[in-house]
């Protein structure tokens, strides 16, 4: 037994420096990666159940590094949140995506809301002012504007948090919880935040048809959603038969690989005005 614990520790603490390395090559890395334009943006439609067409789109951050190629956001979002940086990505990404939007206006598409998504370190006293500053930088109005939060980054500071979603709400910019289900949240908050959708989490979108949990979660979380009156987004929807209960349960948006994937910004308008289903 003594041996074992004496390699797992060996083991475990080599493991700790490696973990340290890499967080340093990546706080250095991110930092070059802001200055030197290797960011951009992807952006994924979500479809309205509805009118069967493109309502919002979702930008997801992507890095393509120099030398390690294209790194998906899980690869260091965590590092940024960690070490302080994510702020700065996120400013960035606001940024992109407000710049983005006024190009799509300047090319006379009917517009639609783009959503961002935002870390619990990024909700301080500073964001209203923020989120004002980059509408007003490139002129666009607050209603095409989305932040996606995850619920778990609200349990801590929560009546802060509560306060600083009022003032980025009183923008006129939307709020959507992300991944719900996956948290720890309290339900009693659910009617205490200004938000105007839930996005139903992937892990139990992929259950459906056949796990019976999780269909009856879903179910679940549309019925309370609709009550509280909110609007409901599944999030990575990928099978007809997923569309097909989701439909059938009054789910509101789709979003998923079943329609598109996250696509380049020059795609956006030719997905527009088409139908997504028969
Ligand atoms: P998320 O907000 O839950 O975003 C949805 C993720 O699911 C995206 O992964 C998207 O590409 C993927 N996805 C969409 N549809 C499908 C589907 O049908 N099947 C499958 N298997 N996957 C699907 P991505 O782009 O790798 O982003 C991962 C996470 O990284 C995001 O999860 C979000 O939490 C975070 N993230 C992305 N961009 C940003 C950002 O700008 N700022 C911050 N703070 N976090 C970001
Ligand atoms: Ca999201
Ligand atoms: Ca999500
Ligand atoms: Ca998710």
């Amino acid at each position: 037994i003594g041996d074992s614990q004496i390699g797992g520790f060996a083991f475990y603490d080599q493991d700790i420096n490696v973990h340290i390395a890499e967080k340093l090559f990546f706080e250095s890395a991110i930092r070059k990666a802001l200055l030197a334009e290797e960011f951009f943006l992807q952006y994924q439609p979500k479809i309205d159940i509805r009118t069967k067409r493109l309502v919002s789109v979702e930008a997801l951050l992507r890095w393509n590094h120099p030398e390690r190629g294209l790194i998906p956001p899980a690869g260091f979002i965590g590092v940024a949140e960690e070490s302080g940086l994510i702020q700065q990505v996120d400013s960035w990404v606001l940024d992109a995506a407000c710049k983005q939007a006024k190009q799509w206006q300047w090319q006379g598409v009917p517009m639609f809301k783009v959503a961002i998504n935002l870390s619990a370190k990024d909700f301080t006293e500073a964001l209203p002012a923020k989120i004002d500053a980059a509408l007003k930088k490139h002129q666009i109005s607050a209603q095409w504007l989305e932040l996606e939060i995850t619920e778990s980054m609200l349990m801590q500071n929560v009546e802060n948090v509560i306060s600083i979603m009022k003032q980025v709400v009183g923008l006129g910019v939307s709020l959507a919880l992300d991944d719900f289900g996956t948290g720890y949240s309290s339900l009693s908050y659910l009617k205490r935040f200004p938000i105007s959708s839930l996005k139903i989490d992937r892990s139990f979108v992929q259950g459906i048809p056949d796990d019976s949990n999780d269909c009856a979660i879903a179910r679940a979380i549309i019925m309370m959603a609709h009550q509280l009156k909110l609007k409901v987004v599944a999030e990575g929807v990928e099978t007809q038969e997923q569309l097909d209960f989701l439909q059938n349960a009054g789910c509101n948006e789709i979003q998923g690989y079943l329609f598109s994937r996250p696509v380049e910004a020059t795609e956006i308008p030719n997905l527009l005005n088409k139908p997504f289903f028969a």
